[in-house]
């Protein structure tokens, strides 16, 4: 098919993410991606700022990775997971159990962050129920919060305003606190920790747990809470018989600096989801740890299984590209890469807060983010981004990026010229 037919059978046959957006142009026609870049039909090279939505933290076309690729190929691409068990799934469970921190130690693998995030719930309910606290079923969660696009999810994203307002009424009702303010300050915030300690205790008999994206609140608003918070959090769920499930579907493996956003703080919650980076963005996988404590309170239940399996489940390409990334990531300086992006968006967007309209220049770890006081208006930001050779996706009133951790210093600023640019006429 020629580009042209091509782009017309994507405008009659396929639902692009949050699509059709009313005003955005066309999607843009990718034939290849190697390195930090996107090969478009038409012969153009963007760099692309989003590392595919936080997940190509690599690069496109890593020879480590497409190598671990094809060898796992070489011997099996997909076999069922009830019953039967590979190398490539449990390295990667037995990996994860000990990189992630402690006492996290049993791993559901699935397929999408999402479905992760269900998991990460049902294994909160189920453990209430087999401790006979069957009541024990809602979450507490922040205003402006993203965790995924299918139900439970959907129920701790914000339905006033956010992105699933169109579900309210339909979704399970679950109890909201707002995020805690930016520079929080327990001894500053007394109030705000009061109501968040009223809140957890008014409701302790029906929560299962509290769920929140440590340290980068995502989707939800690119927000960045001061890691201190979570001792707070940790201490008043601990003290309440609530459970605590950090969503690291975005912040984890170095995103925010620290390996995994909970590390800021040192603080362990009782489940965590993991995904988009995991693989290094090639393929589709998502992981739900757990504690022994978790574990065994539901294998203690009535029913003592964990009720989950979808098809995908350990999918053996998937893990096996998943080891090869988690190596690559840990055998380097992560650290160092992460930090050395992170001055890199921190002198490239400076400019930014100089553009009337602008109203917040904000950068943490490997994401930067330019917050304007208006709604952005998505295609002329993306074309002034794609004019500046860089591949951008602002959404409400925030340009942000996420570059892959190999950006060469170049790279990173090409990236921030964009965005800059991108703020300057979006
Ligand atoms: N949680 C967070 C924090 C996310 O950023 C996302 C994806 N943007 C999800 C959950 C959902 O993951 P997925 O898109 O893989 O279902």
């Amino acid at each position: 098919m020629t580009p042209e037919e091509l782009l017309a059978a994507d405008r009659e046959h396929v639902w692009h993410p949050y699509g059709p957006m009313p005003g955005v142009r066309e999607p843009l026609l990718v034939e290849s991606a190697r390195g930090v870049r996107l090969r478009l039909s038409d012969g153009r090279e963007l760099i692309d700022g989003m590392s595919s939505w936080w997940a190509a933290i690599h690069g496109y076309q890593h020879p480590v990775l497409d190598e671990a690729v094809r060898d796992q190929l070489g011997r099996m691409s997909h076999v069922m997971f009830g019953g039967l068990t590979h190398e490539p799934a449990v390295r990667l469970c037995a990996r994860l159990a000990e990189i992630t921190p402690e006492p996290l130690r049993h791993v559901f693998l699935c397929d999408s962050g999402s479905v992760s995030v269900e998991v990460a719930v049902k294994m909160c309910l189920q453990y209430w129920r087999s401790r006979g606290l069957g009541a024990k079923r809602r979450l507490l969660t922040w205003r402006g919060g993203y965790h995924g696009d299918t139900f439970q999810p959907m129920s701790v994203c914000d339905p006033q305003g956010g992105m699933h307002s169109l579900w309210s009424g339909v979704l399970p009702e679950q109890v909201f606190v707002p995020a805690p303010p930016a520079g929080f300050d327990a001894d500053m915030d007394t109030a705000y920790v009061q109501l968040l300690a009223d809140e957890i205790e008014r409701h302790a008999d029906e929560l299962a747990a509290v769920i929140i994206e440590p340290v980068v609140q995502g989707a939800g608003g690119m927000r960045f809470h001061n890691p201190r918070y979570l001792h707070v959090l940790r201490e008043l769920t601990l003290a309440n018989d609530v459970l605590l499930i950090f969503d690291e579907i975005a912040t984890g493996f170095g995103r925010s600096g620290a390996l995994f956003a909970a590390g800021h703080a040192s603080v362990s919650p009782d489940v965590m989801c993991l995904g988009k980076a995991l693989t290094g963005g090639y393929l589709s996988m998502a992981a739900t740890l757990c504690t022994p404590e978790v574990a065994d309170g539901i294998s203690r239940g009535e029913l003592p299984v964990l009720a989950h399996g979808p098809t995908f489940m350990g999918n053996p390409l998937a893990s096996a590209v998943a080891n090869a990334s988690i190596d690559l990531l840990l055998r380097q300086d992560w650290a160092g890469e992460v930090a050395r992006v992170e001055a890199g968006l921190r002198a490239g967007l400076a400019p930014a807060s100089r553009l009337p309209g602008v109203c917040d220049v904000r950068v943490q770890g490997a994401i930067g983010v330019v917050q304007l006081d208006h709604a952005v208006d998505m295609a002329t930001a993306t074309k002034a981004a794609t004019e500046h050779g860089v591949w951008l996706r602002p959404f409400r009133d925030l340009i942000y990026v996420m570059p892959p951790y190999i950006s060469t210093d170049a790279e990173v600023s090409a990236i921030s010229a964009a965005v800059v640019a991108a703020a300057g006429v979006g």
